[in-house]
């Protein structure tokens, strides 16, 4: 039987789901289209394509739309989007050429002038400055709430407007503070607001947003998805009538992934949980070396939350697993974690996250520099903190590293 003709589990799902062989000469893995435009057989044909794909008529039962141009859809997109729909529990999704594109395609599909949006805080640097700068010009109202807002405080901010979007992030970019899915969902639920959440931490192996009450997932498909730092593609999933608009002005704005880029996240997909499940074993171990180590002063990890943390109980409710990354505060502020990159051999520094490689990045002065230095500080972006992402080496090695690293810190 194939795979499409009954609900798969993930895993099945994201190797085999959204390609038929026989539809593609008998190759076993999906072929590149790496095309602009496809040829209609006939005028008619064409004519039908474009009713479908511009909903100007309903399709029949079983119709499918075909492809047009590669800005509207390919069948690389379709591959990744059957693949991430399975992974996520979502009727369908949509990818984008980067996450960015996926978020503001997004965002400017549900908000209009005098809408309030609401964002969790901390929140990934590129949300926040497309939020403040075009959105506030846009005359959006946006507001932000930090992990110690309870339930009844969010449906207080969302009465207060014209509250049309909730955004969450969990967890956050780069704390790991956790905010809780279902009382989002609550506020949002309470004034017909649309829940979003940003899943790029955990990804889908460790998290289903859906499953708790979001409408709309959004990622950084850069990130897990792609895993091995050599795309940038975003992903909207959600229920077909969630869906629709965003699909439309995906081809108005121009954001849909390229089709090798789609082809290369769909290929991904089939090892999601590979890579997801070692680098957390990779992260859990590395994460209880340094809570030990005299010259770490702060680590976060979702597997080092005690049952007298504020997050303890939403981790146990809404996931599956503590994820890879790690933050960790070394001694010695900034100087301190500048010896510390330095002096890192197996781990690279660079931003980004979600590779099979180790990345460590400095969030004080990368991702968050442009921010005054107490609005970080508020964040817990300290100078001494280091952002950790895990990846798929040996633990052992990058334990050996991360060991020497803090070494180098007591030796200046
Ligand atoms: N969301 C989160 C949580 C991120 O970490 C990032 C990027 O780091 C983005 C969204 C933006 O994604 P992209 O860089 O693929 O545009």
């Amino acid at each position: 039987m194939s795979p499409e003709k009954r609900p798969v589990d993930p895993d099945t799902a994201s190797v085999t789901g959204g390609h038929r062989p026989g539809e593609h000469l008998g190759s076993l893995k999906p072929p590149v289209y790496q095309t602009s435009t496809f040829v209609f057989e006939t005028a008619e044909e064409g004519k039908r394509f474009f009713e479908l794909v511009y909903a100007l008529d309903e399709a029949e039962e079983g119709e499918t739309p075909g492809y047009i141009y590669s800005r509207l859809d390919s069948p690389n997109a379709r591959v990744a989007e059957a693949r991430l729909a399975a992974w996520e529990g979502a009727e369908e999704a949509l990818v984008f050429n980067s996450g960015m594109a996926a978020i503001s395609t997004m965002l400017l599909t549900l908000l209009r002038p005098g809408h309030r949006l609401l964002h969790s805080s901390p929140i990934y640097g590129g949300t926040a400055k497309l939020l403040r700068t075009l959105f506030a010009e846009l005359e959006v109202e946006v507001v932000a709430f930090g992990p110690e807002t309870t339930g009844d405080d969010l449906e207080r901010l969302a009465e207060e407007g014209d509250t049309r979007l909730i955004l969450v992030e969990t967890p956050a970019n780069p704390t790991n503070d956790l905010f809780d899915i279902e009382a989002a969902a609550r506020a949002a639920g309470s004034v017909g607001a649309t829940l979003v959440v940003d899943n790029t931490f955990l990804s889908p192996v460790w998290q289903r947003p859906l499953e708790h009450g979001a409408d709309i997932v959004v990622h950084s498909a850069t990130k897990y998805l792609g895993g091995h730092s050599d795309l940038t593609a975003g992903a909207v999933c959600g229920s077909s009538e969630a869906l629709e608009q965003i699909r439309h002005n995906r081809y108005r704005l121009g954001t849909t992934a390229s089709p090798a880029t789609a082809w290369l996240l769909g290929r991904s997909l089939e090892t999601l949980r590979l890579r997801v499940e070692k680098q957390t074993d990779n992260a859990t171990r590395i994460a209880s070396f340094l809570a030990e180590h005299e010259r770490v002063s702060a680590v976060r990890h979702l597997s080092l939350l005690s049952s007298d943390d504020p997050g303890f109980e939403i981790y146990k409710r809404q996931c599956r697993g503590p994820g890879a990354m790690i933050s960790l505060e070394v001694v010695g502020g900034e100087e301190g974690a500048f010896v510390f990159l330095n002096s890192l051999e197996v781990v690279r520094l660079a931003v980004s996250l979600g590779g099979t490689e180790s990345l460590a990045s400095h969030p004080w002065t990368m991702s968050h520099s442009t921010l005054p230095a107490e609005a970080k500080l508020g964040l817990g972006v300290t100078p001494g903190l280091i952002r950790l992402s895990v990846g798929i080496e040996s633990a052992d090695d990058l334990i050996a590293d991360l060991s020497g690293a803090l070494d180098a810190i007591a030796d200046r």
